[in-house]
């Protein structure tokens, strides 16, 4: 049963093969299994049940909608109506919103099945889930390793197959990095097409959320869910949702595949660059046409974001502050004090970091030294991609440097800790949507090759990844220990 896509799994559910009931009770059970690898923050066995005791009368009725009875594992950072959300920091451990995020409620409104909250960095800062108040979690296909950041709870209890969706939100590569390190699929959609509403928000102009699932096919479907306009976010994006299943299987021929020659650097470890050779030929064979383009300011894009991402990061965290959520330190001498101390205790050292950066760039001396030329680059950047979508139909190239790390291999290296993200930063930076897709294996750990589409282009890379998951079956790979 683990083994199902949302596809099958809604097909067998509405021939009558079992109920929602019993599949979110497998679900949970697995859960209970593969404690180990700390994929959740909270699971709630009862609202769950009784989620998919609604779903399972809607479905007797014949009132369902396509994910009706659907299970699915939703990243702490979306805010749950009644439903604890902490975003794994010790500031919001025992923060339970009054409201869902939007996201949240299409989920429900479709009939969808929570299986719960899952583990991801403070905040969504990191790529290697390790900055959790809860503690890392660990890879699926090897414990020792990180499963990336900062959705990294979606992406590993997908894989484990402890749940047949996730939901993730990537600021800077965090669906598409942990999609990569763990072997599924994560799609980023386009700036503004998924609401941000409910969301807690890290990096305003560059937070987005997505999708972690087993297949592209699957991440249409939730994307039809997912997508769409909401008054209740300034920034989403007043574009008519197509179904994105509708183009999935069109072929290939004449498709204009570009390759950023910055993407294939010295950077890129020789392994996974021969995996991601090894897959541009099956493209090649059905059809398409391999251009080589440039993307003059890549290098950029890291110092670029964290210029950006921490400037925004400081003044979305202001509101943490011990009168209006979570935590409040016990001892303070004043309201400064109390500030002060619920602040120090409850954030960790990565957020912590971020706070001073952003609040230093933001700073009057230097905010045109940094903030200000910071945009400047982002405008470059973007200009880069806009050029290059002349040229071609898609961008290509791996989705990380390197496969999983070690536990532990980068926490005191913070530079190569953000150069995981060297790929997929810049369709944070230009709004553009991507996504990452199981392409091989290096050292018996998963490989993701990226796909970037131009704006709203979701549903032609979705059919991209849906075709070279028809000849491979690289997405369809469980990590041993969780095969049954
Ligand atoms: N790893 C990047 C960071 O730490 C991106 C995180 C994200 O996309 N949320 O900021």
């Amino acid at each position: 049963m683990h083994t199902k896509t949302i596809k099958r799994l809604c097909a067998d559910l509405n021939a009558g093969e079992y109920s929602s009931v019993e599949l979110a009770q497998y679900y949970l059970d697995r859960i209970q299994r593969y404690q180990s690898i700390n994929a959740f923050v909270t699971v709630d066995p009862e609202f769950t049940l009784s989620q998919a005791r609604e779903a399972d009368k809607a479905i007797r009725k014949d009132k369902h909608k396509p994910l009706t009875g659907i299970p699915i594992a939703h990243k702490d950072i979306f805010c749950t109506k009644g439903m604890l959300t902490t975003c794994s920091s010790k500031i919001l451990s025992n923060f339970v919103p009054p409201y869902d995020a939007t996201a949240i409620k299409k989920c429900k409104d479709s009939g969808m099945v929570c299986l719960g909250k899952t583990n991801m960095d403070e905040f969504a800062m990191g790529s290697s889930n390790e900055t959790s108040y809860y503690g890392p979690v660990k890879n699926p296909w090897n414990e020792t390793m990180v499963p990336g950041g900062s959705s990294g709870g979606s992406a590993a209890a997908v894989v484990a197959r402890l749940a047949p969706a996730g939901t993730g939100t990537d600021t800077g590569g965090s669906i598409r990095q942990p999609a990569a390190l763990c072997g599924i699929t994560g799609l980023k959609p386009t700036y503004g097409r998924v609401s941000r509403y409910g969301m807690i928000a890290f990096a305003s102009s560059l937070d987005q959320a997505g999708t972690l699932t087993q297949t592209a096919e699957d991440a249409a479907l939730l994307l039809n869910v997912l997508a769409g306009f909401d008054p209740r976010d300034s920034t989403s994006v007043e574009e008519s949702v197509p179904d994105y299943t509708e183009n999935l299987g069109k072929d290939l021929a004449g498709l204009r595949i570009g390759l950023p020659k910055q993407y294939f650097d010295e950077g890129l470890d020789p392994a996974v660059e021969q995996a991601i050779q090894e897959s541009l030929k099956v493209f090649e064979r059905l059809g398409a046409a391999l251009i080589e383009i440039d993307l003059p300011n890549s290098e950029l894009c890291v110092p670029c974001y964290y210029v950006i991402a921490p400037s925004e990061a400081s003044s979305n965290l202001s509101r943490f502050d011990g009168v209006r959520y979570g935590y409040r330190a016990e001892d303070y001498e004043d309201l400064d004090d109390m500030f002060m101390r619920t602040r120090s205790e409850g954030f960790g050292p990565e957020v912590k970091r971020r706070i001073m950066i952003g609040t230093y760039a933001l700073s009057a001396g230097y905010y045109d030294a940094y903030y200000l030329k910071a945009q400047k680059l982002r405008r470059l950047i973007t200009q880069d991609f806009e050029q290059a979508f002349e040229r071609c139909d898609v961008i290509m190239g791996p989705t990380t440097p390197t496969p999983a790390f070690e536990l532990g291999a980068k926490t005191e290296d913070l530079i190569a800790m953000y150069l995981n993200d060297i790929y997929t930063i810049s369709a944070n930076l230009s709004g553009l949507p991507g996504i990452s897709i199981p392409s091989g294996f290096v050292n018996r750990l998963p490989v993701g090759l990226q796909i970037i589409g131009s704006y709203f282009a979701e549903a032609l890379i979705l059919n991209v990844a849906h075709r070279f998951q028809m000849e491979t079956d690289w997405h369809q790979k469980v990590p041993e220990g969780f095969a049954v």
